[in-house]
């Protein structure tokens, strides 16, 4: 059985107990940026039901055009007013550099990326350098953003001053 089939059978159970449809404003008017990371459980570790805040995932949870894009969408018509930034210890994007890491694509393909990886050394520094560019953004309603670095050997959160 692939991981897919598994999952399509696991989403079998869930729609068994789903506890019904919500509205598609998120109640606690919360956007999420975040790291792709699979050890990152956003809602259990954050206290989050369904419903409650927007998700926005990359790798690195760094600020690119797209996660603008998608917390204009979801300030402007979903009603969103916080935003809390997510990075952590032990990221890939800490493992290599922008170069490197193109020259291992090019590589493998043949072809280099277009785009920047967008790598970083300290996940604190990349959360302030965050924080900036979301305060810089000209097309958001608010700009009220916290950062944190999650610990993925202890679970714990901290925030970035
Ligand atoms: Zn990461």
């Amino acid at each position: 059985m692939s991981e897919i089939d598994r999952m399509l059978a696991a989403n079998e159970e869930w729609a068994q107990r789903f506890p019904g449809s919500k509205d598609v404003r998120p109640a606690r008017k919360v956007a999420i940026v975040s790291c792709m990371d699979s050890r990152m459980p956003l809602f259990q570790m954050l206290g989050l039901e369904v419903g409650d805040a927007h998700v926005i995932r990359n790798a690195g949870g760094v600020i690119t055009e797209d996660v603008v894009r998608s917390l204009t969408v979801s300030q402007h018509v979903l009603g969103t007013r916080e935003i809390l930034l997510v990075h952590h210890t032990q990221c890939g994007l800490q493992a290599t550099d922008d170069n490197a890491f193109a020259d291992l694509v090019e590589e493998a393909t043949g072809r280099r990326p277009a785009w920047a990886l967008r790598a970083f050394k300290d996940a604190e520094a990349d959360v302030r350098e965050s924080i900036r560019l979301i305060k810089e953004s000209p097309y958001l309603l608010s700009r009220d953003v916290r950062g944190t670095v999650y610990d993925v050997a202890t679970g714990k959160l901290t925030e970035v001053e």
